[in-house]
């Protein structure tokens, strides 16, 4: 499933492919609009001119000339990139930008989960009004993340998850980060003391920023982007196998309904109720 760094990796790759104006929004399969009119989205996007991309948590974004922005949700498989044949566009397109210039932006979603809609620029403060800070901003500071965990006892583990808290993590890089800063995942995340919050906080921006560069090495060789276990984890589905830190075996449990993956060494403290 298309996470923030594969997000930010089609966002990349967008960039580098230029911009261009929309000639013709063509949409492949109804229902791909969301909650917005199917007409919403052809009449306010055909005839703009692309002014750059962008990514808020998940979604990746379109910026027009127009002040609108067309909003990407990838879902579970979505995945938008510039084609160079407008006529020949990849099997599972559900809806298509074809670009004055030639080619077109493909949003390509085998599994129908992601959806494309547009909104003005004002409105865009108000579409992402639940949205915790992007990791990967300059704005990310330990202060920030500090602000963002404040005041909860719960673990700290499913609070990264919770994008209103902070956005972009998944369940494989929240236990990733967490390792990295050897912080405990059942640790209260309002009680860490200002040295790991300044660790979780490079941590954070460490695995993200790694997993957007493994995500540009694998796609170099795969048509398709990784698996977890492509990518370089230290803990995530490594249950029973060695820590790379401590050698120690890599313990599993269930956390919030979601598997969490940790070393019972270098996250001491790790207090796990048994049957939930
Ligand atoms: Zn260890």
């Amino acid at each position: 499933m298309p996470e923030l760094p594969e997000a930010e990796y089609m966002v990349r790759r967008l960039r580098e492919s230029g911009t261009g104006t929309i000639s013709q929004v063509k949409v492949l399969r109804p229902g791909m609009t969301g909650d917005q009119p199917a007409r919403r989205l052809p009449r306010l996007a055909a005839g703009q001119a692309i002014t750059g991309y962008g990514r808020r948590a998940k979604s990746v974004l379109i910026q027009l000339a127009n002040a609108h922005t067309i909003r990407i949700r990838l879902g579970m498989s979505g995945h938008v990139y510039r084609v160079a044949d407008a006529a020949a566009l990849p099997k599972h397109t559900r809806l298509a930008f074809l670009l004055r210039e030639g080619g077109a932006l493909a949003f390509e979603d085998a599994r129908t989960f992601g959806d494309v809609t547009i909104h003005a620029d004002a409105d865009l403060p108000q579409v992402f009004a639940d949205l915790g800070p992007e990791p990967l901003d300059a704005s990310f500071t330990p202060a920030v993340l500090a602000q963002a965990l404040a005041g909860s006892r719960a673990p700290v583990k499913p609070l990264l998850l919770d994008q209103s808290r902070v956005v972009g993590l998944g369940n494989i890089w929240a236990a990733e980060a967490l390792w990295q800063a050897r912080i405990s995942p059942t640790a209260p995340a309002g009680a860490l003391n200002p040295k790991q919050i300044r660790a979780l906080h490079k941590a954070v921006v460490g695995v993200l920023t790694q997993a957007v560069a493994n995500t540009f090495r694998a796609t170099e060789t795969a048509a398709d982007f990784p698996e977890a276990d492509l990518l370089a984890v230290a803990v995530y589905q490594r249950e029973g196998q060695p820590c790379r830190r401590c050698r120690k075996s890599i313990e599993r449990f269930v956390q919030a309904g979601r598997s969490t993956f940790y070393c019972p060494v270098c996250q001491s403290g790790t207090a796990i109720v048994k049957g939930i």
